[in-house]
């Protein structure tokens, strides 16, 4: 290790920075993090860094820096991009006591930059010596997502409160924050810094009897799992995923997806199956709400997202008549992902200005839906669950003056390594649909044609 790690107190200390363009600009935002007052030396500043002096947050004098400059000054940064002028203004920051850097240059700089995850009081650097900068880049792209965006009230409120939490013996202690940073925390904080100090006022009372498991702690995570690729996560699902003691999932969603729980969370399939063998949706309900009143925080995963066709509030319902909390945290539903697939989008100007979301079929069997309306030229709509239905769907379209050969398009598998696009009209669609995989989820776009086939599948073999 060249390079040794400290975090440096820059509270009323001065820093100077030589160059006023955009390599200046970069290294400022870093620095008006911090509490130092910062001095920029240059001609001719980038409007950004105008604007910054004339709102106050840097002392901008415009011309090259001068001895005299950086004496007290804490840090000191050669930021021109010109490596003349970076030489002779770090040989006076140097002259003059102060640390030296020069961007984009080990050799003839005292100290680097880290990459920074800011959760401010958390900070979290990262270095490789300036040997694989994009390796750096990775590292702090995976730590971003890892911790919640606002860590850093949750620690300033909690720093707070460490002396009201002294008193409980060291694996209490621990428990205690535990608790307080990755769950009870950031779901209080939805509710505003107020309902964190309330929190800890709960928590500290249930800290007499720490165990896990105390009644009433439990808590179910409403989360959309997205169509399956797991790339296509929302940041939340993903931390809460991490987080959870207890995933119950269905059967759409995708193993790699799974793969981002705690390896010692339990797993629980709930799996529900289109006329096949089946979860009752009262035992699915059932499960949920034991777990959550065993204390645990439960994630109940479903594909998509969990506000459409999801059962959601009558899993809603159940967990509120036990009386224990929950969040929903919505997800990309297969629409989205099917119509991203065939490179359309679901609603147009001079096309449709609105869309339907159908599904297939209902507790009642086959599902009637405003069929004179989707049969209208330019009207589009998403199908979910409507394989079996197809024969009926085109049944009643043609029947409402449909024409033959509307565009419709169905997607198999979106978003997986498995997707197949079948691009089809009408009245050929139980027939194209006659290949889907059994059991494998399809989405129905009526009323929608993939752009240009060949394009899609050129842009497809592109991103991957
Ligand atoms: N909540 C889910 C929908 C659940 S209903 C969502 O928002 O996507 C189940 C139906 O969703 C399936 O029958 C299928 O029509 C559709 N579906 C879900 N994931 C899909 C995928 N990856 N590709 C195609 N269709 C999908």
């Amino acid at each position: 290790m060249r390079h040794y790690p400290v975090f440096l107190d820059l509270r009323g200390r001065d820093v100077v920075v030589s160059g006023a363009g955009e390599t200046a600009a970069a290294k400022l935002r870093l620095l008006m993090k911090t509490e130092a007052r910062i001095f920029v030396f240059g001609v001719g500043p980038v409007e950004q860094v105008g604007a910054w002096a004339s709102e106050g947050r840097v002392v901008l004098i415009e011309r090259p820096v001068a001895p005299g400059d950086a004496v007290g000054a804490a840090l000191f940064y050669g930021a021109n991009a010109d490596a003349v002028e970076d030489a002779r203004a770090a040989a006076i920051g140097r002259a003059e006591g102060a640390l030296v850097n020069i961007v984009d240059n080990l050799e003839g700089s005292a100290f680097i930059t880290p990459a920074i995850v800011d959760r401010d009081p958390v900070t979290v650097a990262i270095g490789t010596e300036g040997a694989a900068p994009v390796l750096a880049r990775k590292i702090k792209a995976e730590i971003e997502a890892m911790l919640p965006a606002r860590l850093g009230a949750l620690a300033r409120i909690g720093q707070a409160f460490r002396v009201r939490v002294e008193a409980l013996d060291g694996k209490a202690r621990r428990e205690f924050w535990s608790r307080f940073y990755f769950q009870r925390g950031p779901r209080a904080l939805e509710a505003g810094e107020d309902a964190v100090r309330d929190e800890l006022e709960r928590l500290l009372a249930e800290g007499v009897a720490p165990q896990l498991g105390v009644v009433g702690s439990g808590f179910v995570h409403f989360v959309g799992a997205g169509p399956g690729d797991p790339e296509l996560l929302t940041l939340k699902a993903r931390r809460l995923l991490h987080e959870a003691d207890v995933v119950i999932h269905d059967r759409l969603v995708s193993p790699p997806v799974l793969e981002l729980a705690r390896r010692e969370a339990a797993i629980i399939e709930v799996g529900k199956t289109a006329y096949g063998p089946s979860w009752r949706q009262s035992d699915i309900n059932a499960t949920i709400v034991a777990h959550a009143r065993a204390g645990a925080v439960v994630v109940r995963l479903k594909g998509g997202d969990p506000v459409v066709f999801g059962r959601l509030d009558e899993e809603i319902e159940a967990v509120e008549a036990a009386g224990i909390g929950y969040g929903i945290v919505p997800g990309i539903t297969a629409a989205s992902a099917s119509a991203a697939a065939i490179g359309q989008s679901l609603t147009r100007r001079g096309r449709n200005s609105s869309f339907r979301i159908l599904t297939g079929h209902d507790v009642e069997g086959f599902a009637e839906q405003d069929w004179r309306d989707l049969a209208k030229p330019g009207a589009a709509a998403a199908v979910y669950m409507g394989v079996k239905a197809a024969t009926f769907v085109r049944g009643r379209l043609l029947m409402h003056g449909a024409p033959a050969d509307m565009p419709v398009t169905a997607v198999e598998n979106a978003s997986r390594p498995d997707q197949r696009i079948i691009a089809t009209t009408l009245i050929d669609l139980p027939a194209a649909l006659a290949g889907t995989a059994n059991g494998a989820p399809v989405l129905i776009l009526l009323g929608l044609a993939p752009r240009a086939a060949a394009v899609v599948a050129r842009d497809l073999r592109e991103a991957l």
